[in-house]
Parts: structure tokens; C-alpha cells; sequence
């Protein structure tokens, strides 16, 4: 398989840095989830979003103080080119990880030079998307902008998730959705969340350190564009969890994932929500390019 590394498409396996690199002993990185969903009855690739996950990984740069020479439009022709060099013909992820590539000691953004690197892999459900899931509210508060913007997808940042997800798989559930200090939830390990109250949506807003989600954003537009539901952006609080009809997480991992119970709690009637579903369905054909609205928007084919 191939990946892009330095400048170049090589040898995934020739994709190697240094034990030494600045960013892998202080996670002082940023990188992206993106997709790829296969339509076999079109035998094509549609590349999911790529001008917006860039367009997110510039201004995550940004926040690290790191100044990537590659507009938007570069870095989506170098990963279709990618994606066409691996040939491949299922579903897949794609990773691009912008990292300081010096061989030095001291945690800062400054007077370092950033390089990119991006590799894909094949990748089905990451969390089951079928009968939903279970999740815990985490005792690891989500970080607050102060300390590492949630806004943006730093890898350090993921220690935070990474606790919180543990926490998670130890205690016997699939996910974790983490609270702000004042109680308010923020988000999954690795998700954004939705709740359904009275067949509305209710998502917490992007002050509530939360990652600014692709997913989240396109479901909101399609809630309200082509489903009739309306969304509400706003606080909520751990109880209010447990009393919602419907909760769903989504990302670009996650895609649409039913959360059917927190914290013992059975949501709703401990089944996939009517609203969550209807929202899925919709997605999942609007990935694979069965929404004309879309096709030619949200999706670059990549043969
Ligand atoms: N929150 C966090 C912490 C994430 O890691 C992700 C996955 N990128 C999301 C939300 C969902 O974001 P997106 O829809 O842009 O993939």
C-alpha cells in the first residue's frame, strides 16, 4: 500500500519518522478522519467531504501556530491520487496527520517546520451502528479551551478521549460521552451527540468545547432541509440524557450510531430511535452517492 510522506507517494512501509520527531513526544499535531464509501453497483469511490476536513485541518494548523505551504484544492488531489494509487474498492479511512518534523526537545509552536503525512486504511463500522450501543458519562471531564481546544483535532487532545473511551470499554459499555466542568455535556470520545426530545434535535453548541464535526454539521442541514426536524443548538445537562426519547452519536468514524442505554439508563424504549434511523438511512445513501442533492457536493468520485 502507499502512503504520502515528505512530499512524495511511497511504500507505506518507507513511511517512517524518527524516534526523535518533535510532535511524537508532545502530541503537538493535528490530523483528520475522512472517508471513502464504495457503490458496487457503480463500481466507484466517493470521497466523502474532503474540501471541508481540510479546510478544518488549515485552521486546526492555524491554532498550532503551524504554516502548511498546501492550499485546500493540494491536499484533496493528492488524496484522490492516493486513494487511486491503493486502488481500492471497499470502504475506507483516510488519515492525514500534520506534525512538527524536527528532531527536538522542547514543547513549543514556534520555530518548527510541519510536514504531512496521509495513509488509508479499510474500515467498516467503527462503533456498531445497528443495535446501538451502550454509553457511560465519563469521570474525565472534557478539556477546556483554555487547555487544549476541543475545537480542534490535536493529538494530544486524545489522551482526554482516550481516558475517557477506557474508562468506557472497562466498565463493560462501548462509549464514553464526557461532561464540561459545569456539568454540561460536551461530547463522545470520539463523536459528536445528538438527543431527540419531542421529535426535535438537540446538539450542544460549538462553545461547549466540543470538535466543530463535519457529520454534526451535515446532519443538522439535512434534519432541517429535507426531514422537517427541527435542531436546536444548546446546553445539556447529564439528566436530561436520560430522559431524552432518542440519543445518536455521529463522526465521521461513527457515522450514525444509536445509543440505546447511559449509565444503566434504557433511552427511550432501549431500542434504535424511529428519528435516529430515518436520520441514518438517509446518510448512509447520501455517502455511497444515492442522494442527487449531494452527489455532486458532498462527494468527489474518485475513478
Ligand atoms: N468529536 C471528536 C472528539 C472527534 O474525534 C470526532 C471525529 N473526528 C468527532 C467529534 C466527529 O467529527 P467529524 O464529524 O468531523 O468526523
Amino acid at each position: 500500500m502507499y502512503a504520502y510522506f515528505e512530499g512524495k507517494f511511497v511504500k507505506e512501509e518507507d513511511a517512517k519518522i524518527s524516534i526523535k520527531t518533535n510532535s511524537f513526544h508532545y502530541g503537538t499535531a493535528v490530523f483528520e478522519g475522512i472517508r471513502a464509501y464504495y457503490n458496487k453497483e457503480e463500481d466507484q469511490l466517493y470521497l466523502l467531504f474532503a474540501k471541508e476536513h481540510y479546510e478544518r485541518l488549515i485552521k486546526n494548523c492555524k491554532i498550532l501556530n503551524m504554516k502548511l505551504n498546501l492550499s485546500v484544492d493540494k491536499l484533496v488531489d493528492i488524496t484522490l491520487e492516493l486513494l487511486r494509487k491503493c486502488n481500492w474498492k471497499q470502504d475506507v479511512y483516510i488519515r492525514p496527520i500534520v506534525y512538527f518534523k524536527d528532531l527536538a526537545i522542547s514543547p513549543k509552536l514556534i520555530g518548527y517546520t510541519p510536514e504531512i503525512a496521509i495513509y488509508t486504511i479499510p474500515l467498516g463500522d467503527y462503533i456498531d451502528t445497528s443495535n446501538g450501543i451502550k454509553c457511560i458519562v465519563s469521570s474525565y471531564f472534557r478539556i477546556n479551551d483554555n487547555m487544549i481546544p476541543a475545537r480542534a483535532k490535536v493529538c494530544g487532545a486524545y489522551v482526554n478521549s482516550a481516558f475517557a473511551k477506557t474508562e468506557a470499554l472497562m466498565r463493560g459499555a462501548d462509549e464514553a460521552i464526557m461532561l464540561n466542568p459545569d456539568g454540561t455535556v460536551a461530547e463522545g470520545s470520539a463523536e459528536n451527540i445528538f438527543i431527540v426530545r419531542n421529535e426535535n434535535l438537540i446538539t450542544p453548541p460549538l462553545s461547549a468545547n466540543i470538535l466543530e464535526g463535519i457529520t454534526r454539521q451535515a446532519i443538522i442541514k439535512i434534519a432541517q432541509e429535507d426531514l422537517n426536524i427541527k435542531v436546536f443548538e444548546r446546553d445539556i445537562l447529564r439528566s436530561e440524557l436520560y430522559v431524552s426519547d432518542e440519543i445518536f452519536l455521529c463522526g465521521t468514524g461513527a457515522q450514525v450510531s444509536p445509543v440505546v442505554e447511559v449509565d444503566g439508563r434504557k433511552i427511550g424504549d432501549g431500542k434504535p430511535g424511529k428519528i435516529t434511523k430515518k436520520i441514518q438511512d438517509y446518510y448512509f445513501k447520501i455517502v455511497r452517492g444515492k442522494v442527487e442533492k449531494y452527489k455532486n457536493s458532498w462527494l468527489i468520485p474518485v475513478y
